[in-house]
């Protein structure tokens, strides 16, 4: 088995107009929609933003026939403790493959709101990784954790400044994740469209010495140009930290992939 794109967008989310076909065609291998659910949405007027889970499902069941053994269903959570008995509700009535567990907003804006780069940065670094640390330990379904670094894309935090501010937070998370066998996701668009590889290159020797082993590669592609964008150099990094395997999941259950 070859490692696939893990964290992808169609238009069963709001921010997206692709088509999973379209990814369908560009790939001889699986693909698994992560669609957004994001509920009180503030870069889109505080709608609840969920799939339509039974036009997904009908869709999937129309691909299948067109592409058997090669759609896997996913979604992307967007958490908010305020949230957590909707997200509970419409994950335990629609079945996924994957779960990614994500922390976009603080109720009132995006994390890649422009206002974040006004704010003190050394506290809202403190704040975002305590409120998912919060999240993390509070959620059950979660199979991955997504772009740890959401809330830092649009500010400049160097290495240095993640380190002195967020190693113990951080060092919590990952002890978290992997008691509860959530996986780290290299999000490749932070990587390289966010210019985050550093971040990412400092953390994920935290993750392993606290004995974390389970890695996905997302590239959070909307539009189809950028499926698997930057997993060559992803793979290269992981390579130089050791890491020769990743995990693709089915069902909630992860296998691993050698690469
Ligand atoms: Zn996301
Ligand atoms: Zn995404």
């Amino acid at each position: 088995m070859t490692y696939y794109d893990q964290h992808v967008h169609t238009y069963f989310s709001f921010d997206s107009s692709a088509e999973w076909a379209a990814y369908l065609a560009q790939t001889t291998l699986p693909v698994v929609t992560t669609e957004h659910l994001e509920f009180q949405n503030p870069d889109d007027g505080g709608h609840d933003d969920a799939p339509d889970y039974s036009a997904y499902v009908a869709e999937a069941k129309k691909l299948r026939t067109v592409f058997p053994n090669r759609i896997l269903l996913g979604v992307e959570v967007g958490y908010r403790a305020p949230l957590a008995d909707q997200i509970a509700t419409y994950l335990a009535a629609n079945d996924y493959d994957l779960t990614l567990l994500s922390f976009h907003q603080d109720g009132d804006y995006d994390y890649q709101n422009p206002y974040f780069r006004t704010v003190d940065q050394k506290a809202h670094v403190q704040a975002y990784y305590e409120t998912m640390l919060a999240g993390v330990r509070e959620v059950g379904y979660a199979d991955v954790l997504a772009h740890f670094d959401y809330g830092l894309r649009v500010l400049d935090v160097t290495p240095e400044q993640l380190t002195a501010w967020a190693k113990p937070l951080l060092t919590e998370i990952f002890k978290t994740m992997i008691a509860k066998h959530i996986a780290f996701e290299l999000n490749t668009k932070s990587m390289y469209r966010w210019e985050n590889e550093a971040l990412y290159a400092t953390v994920i020797p935290w993750y392993q010495a606290l004995g974390g082993t389970l890695f996905t590669l997302g590239s959070d592609a909307h539009t189809v140009d950028k499926y698997a964008n930057g997993f060559d150099e992803a793979k290269h990094l992981l390579h130089q930290l050791g890491v020769h395997q990743l995990v693709t999941y089915q069902q909630h259950q992860p296998s691993p992939v050698t690469f």
